[in-house]
């Protein structure tokens, strides 16, 4: 797609004509099929004839067969004239599609693409107000991830959990899965009996004597926060209206771990206004689930890794809380936009951070993601893969996993700091809360955005930004030169260490037994610590520092891949154990992707990194799968 020129664009009505939802539930029939008409290469939903309003699913989980066998009913909405509704499926076994009264309507499976599936067209007519799909999905479903007892963390059931972002829900349910598209949601769900199913809706905390669940979301949400899980799963809860669930050997330390989410949920409000969803709960799941955390609503799904038995790394708790207004309350309208939900959270999150633990913690956080940023950009620019740096992308034609890189997360958060630098930190609180309730459970474009905030930062505050500043933000490449610089005292501290002990001071004199003992250093000083460690070092060096410091034996992950990379890089062997324990225990593709990177740089690197990835590969999810095949050039003869 060109980029296009924000101040030719005719004011669109979107946004403008919004209503402030007294309800949630009652504004989701507002806008009409004909305002539904975004770009979407990723789905082949044509909403502006015919969209779903509201899901009816009834699914039974097979473990067995490792399928789900469901009827997905959809009341819909349809223009005058309307002929046909699409929804996209991938590699679903459609048995029947019915109308409201049970009369068979006649379809079509359309040419299935790479990544996208195939459409299913459905035939309509007048008055046609519900279509009734049954189903199963495919033991390949890639949204789906089935795990026997032996990769739980209590071995005794299996477990599932499901991942749709960004494009994976049309692999167990058929549904017009566009981000721009919003449905609310009721579900009947029947598991092996002794389990726990839990949806990203009204969820029960105990264990049914039959093993069916009934669940309601009511608020409408696209399709990508369709979630569900499955398992021996307990509930223990934190705050008034928070909670964890996890495995039963695990319940106890999670619901330590995370003691503090009420707390950043009443941050979260202070800043940007009430939270929308009731309840917010969130699940550990095993090793092998690969992102941090999904924001799926009222259940975050998160990994084991945030795990680290300090708190230490419960920004991911801000974060995926913060996407209940950034992403879930307003979303991006499709997957170029994907900024839209991911700068826009972590600067929320940021600030969720400051709010809790004060600003020289969260400037640590600050300055650990402009190094994220630098490295992220450098490496695609390497790549030739320079328009993959811009903030708004085009991925026509790729997976839209390709865009979920730092680009949109740490560029996208860098920019609206700028913003606030610019204008101040009232103006641009005030800005983004009324951002959030006026747009609140619809789809944003960046056009869409860059029209609002001209008009609702700039013109109603009498502020101009730089020309042509806004532009290289958000249609260039890199990091512009005129962006915030995030410093940190402690950070400082921490460098100069390093640096004396680079010049032969040993470590031992440099960071006194006390203070470690004390935990003077929080693990952010610590990762900064590792990351500024010279590139070169011996092995004596490395002996040194791991035997006095333990980082091969780190319990917290971003600690623990930072010095990997060292142990890589250096050829240093007491690690290479520990590293294969980690790569076969965690699944999570933030941690996978550095750590067979630096393997595949050399040919005895390679021959590792096949080697542990042979042993790990069941374990991981098709997401992170997908990733690191290409990167070791993987083929299925190998297994
Ligand atoms: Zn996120």
């Amino acid at each position: 797609m060109m980029k296009r020129n924000k101040f030719l664009l005719p004011i669109m009505a979107f946004g403008l004509l919004s209503f402030i939802a007294c309800s949630p539930t009652e504004n989701k029939d507002e806008t009409t099929n004909k305002e539904m008409k975004t770009v979407d290469h990723h789905s082949y939903a044509q909403p502006e004839e015919a969209v779903i309003t509201h899901l009816n699913w009834d699914a039974d989980v097979d473990f067995d067969n490792k399928m789900i066998k469901a009827t997905a009913e959809f009341d819909i909405r349809t223009v005058d004239g309307a002929e046909k509704i699409i929804l996209d499926i991938n590699d679903l076994d459609i048995s029947v599609v019915e109308d409201q009264e049970g009369n068979e309507l006649a379809y079509e499976i359309g040419e299935e693409k790479p990544f996208l599936g195939s459409p299913l067209i459905i035939q309509i007519e007048e008055g046609t107000s519900k279509i009734k799909i049954t189903y199963s999905s495919s033991p390949e479903a890639e949204a789906l991830q089935w795990l026997s007892p032996k990769q739980t963390s209590a071995e005794t059931m299996p477990f599932l959990f499901t991942q749709s972002q960004a494009i994976l829900c049309r692999s167990w349910i058929p549904v017009q899965d566009s981000p721009g598209i919003r449905f609310s949601y009721n579900a009947h769900v029947t598991v092996p009996k002794g389990m726990l199913a839990l949806m990203s809706a009204e969820n029960p905390q105990e264990k049914s004597e039959t093993g069916e669940y009934d669940f309601v979301m009511k608020q409408p949400i696209p399709a990508y926060l369709m979630a569900l899980t499955a398992g021996d799963i307990s509930y223990q809860k934190v705050g008034s209206r928070t909670g964890v669930y996890a495995e039963p050997t695990v319940i106890k330390a999670a619901a330590w771990e995370f003691e503090e989410m009420e707390e950043m949920v009443v941050a979260a409000e202070e800043l940007y206004g009430p939270y929308q969803w009731d309840v917010y709960d969130l699940i550990v799941l095993p090793p092998s689930f690969p992102f941090g955390g999904m924001e799926n609503p009222r259940l975050t799904f998160a990994t084991p890794t945030i795990l680290a038995g300090d708190r230490s790394l419960t920004s991911l708790v801000a974060h995926e809380l913060a996407h209940s207004w950034s992403g879930n309350l307003v979303t991006n309208a499709n997957w170029d936009d994907f900024w839209l939900n991911e700068g826009f959270t972590v600067y929320f999150e940021q600030r969720i951070m400051e709010a809790v633990f004060g600003r020289d913690y969260s400037e640590m956080l600050a300055v650990l993601s402009m190094q994220d940023l630098e490295a992220t950009i450098k490496d695609l620019t390497d790549n030739g893969q320079i328009a993959d740096t811009h903030l708004r992308l085009n991925l026509e034609g790729r997976n839209p996993d390709d865009g979920m890189t730092d680009i949109a997360y740490n560029k996208g958060y860098f920019f609206l700091r700028l913003l606030e630098e610019k204008v101040g930190r009232d103006q641009f609180d005030a800005f983004l809360k009324s951002y959030f309730t006026e747009n609140a459970f619809k789809s944003m474009t960046t056009d869409n955005f860059i029209d609002y905030l001209n008009k609702n930062l700039f013109e109603a505050n009498n502020l101009a930004l730089e020309p042509d500043l806004l532009d290289q933000w958000i249609f260039g490449p890199g990091l512009p030169e005129i962006h915030p610089n995030p410093v940190s005292d402690r950070f400082d501290r921490v460098d100069a260490v390093v640096s004396d002990w680079v010049n032969e001071t040993p470590i031992g004199l440099l960071i006194p037994q006390e203070d470690l003992l004390s935990k003077k250093w929080s693990s952010h000083e610590w990762l900064h610590f590792i990351r500024q460690l010279p590139g070169e070092m011996t092995e004596a060096q490395m002996k040194e520092l791991d035997d006095y410091l333990q980082f091969t034996y780190s319990g917290n992950s971003e600690m623990l891949t930072a010095w990997m990379i060292h142990v890589i890089k250096h050829e240093y062997e007491p690690g290479y154990q520990n590293l294969e324990n980690f790569l076969v225990s965690a699944g999570r593709r933030k941690f996978l992707v550095p750590l067979y990177g630096e393997m595949a740089k050399t040919e005895s690197g390679m021959a590792m990194a096949r080697g542990i990835y042979a042993k790990a590969r069941p374990n991981y999810h098709f997401v992170s799968v997908s990733t690191i095949d290409e990167m070791l050039n993987w083929q299925e003869e190998n297994l």
